[in-house]
């Protein structure tokens, strides 16, 4: 049974894809998508010692292991061209890791830009999406859920022919979440609000020149005001 979260990202990958979870941990997520039958193929990259041995236990465990390879390596250094991979998750990092984990894939030449892929960062999320627009991904959904009492988002894209222009608010709020707002992304951002509400309130008392960071803060918060009212 996966989390909410995993479950989530997992029902992005089409169906009979060739799966690379990347940062895979535990590779509880390629283990159900191939016990449910979904995917045809899968790997789990891993770059830590200890939760590649997790990875590779868990597989042995299921006797998956002819249909999910466990590789130990560096994001997408694990894959090669004959994998022909058509789908990565990676999920649970931060939005820069997975951007630059990314970027590492770009510069080696390991996607093929056919490749879906179904993103959940724990934080950072405007990076993520601005390096996806600077790579002509296009946005193709988005989810926000909450978990714990965490929030987390999930961003799948696909490679387009056209050159993405996402405005400044589509890249920190998110394309589809900003337009559709659920009450689970009000709650998300009327808590940003009150934290820089609490920010522009200590700044206000700076004994120094705040004026250029309080002016930033103002517009910030005004532009949640207006997003969330
Ligand atoms: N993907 C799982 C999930 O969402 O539940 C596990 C998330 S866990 C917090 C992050 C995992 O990513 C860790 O096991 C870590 O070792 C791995 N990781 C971090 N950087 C990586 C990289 N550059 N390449 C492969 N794995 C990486």
């Amino acid at each position: 049974q996966l989390s909410m979260r995993l479950a989530k990202a997992a029902s992005y990958v089409p169906k009979k894809a060739r799966l690379a979870d990347i940062g895979s941990d535990h590779a509880y997520l390629p283990c159900a998508l191939t016990l449910n039958q979904q995917i045809e193929f899968a790997i789990a990259g891993e770059v830590v010692i200890g939760p590649f041995q997790t990875a590779k236990d868990q597989v042995e465990r299921l006797n998956l292991t002819n249909k999910i390879d466990v590789r130990l390596g560096n994001g997408l250094d694990v894959l090669t061209i004959e994998d022909e991979i058509t789908a990565i998750t990676i999920c649970g990092m931060g939005g820069s890791l997975i951007a630059s984990i990314l970027e590492n894939g770009v510069q080696k030449n390991q996607l093929s830009g056919k490749e879906r892929l179904i993103l959940q960062p724990n934080i950072g999320e405007y990076t993520l999406r601005n390096w996806l627009m600077h790579h002509s991904y296009q946005i193709i959904a988005e989810e926000l859920i909450e978990e714990d009492q965490k929030k987390y988002e999930i961003i799948v894209a696909e490679k387009s022919e056209k050159k993405q222009n996402y405005s400044n608010q589509d890249l920190k709020y998110g394309v589809f979440l900003k337009n559709t707002p659920s009450a689970i992304f009000i709650e998300k951002w009327k808590s940003e609000l009150k934290k820089s509400r609490t920010i522009l309130a200590s700044l206000k008392k700076s004994s120094t020149d705040q004026s250029e960071k309080i002016q930033q803060v103002e517009r910030e918060i005004k532009e949640i005001e207006e997003l969330i009212q």
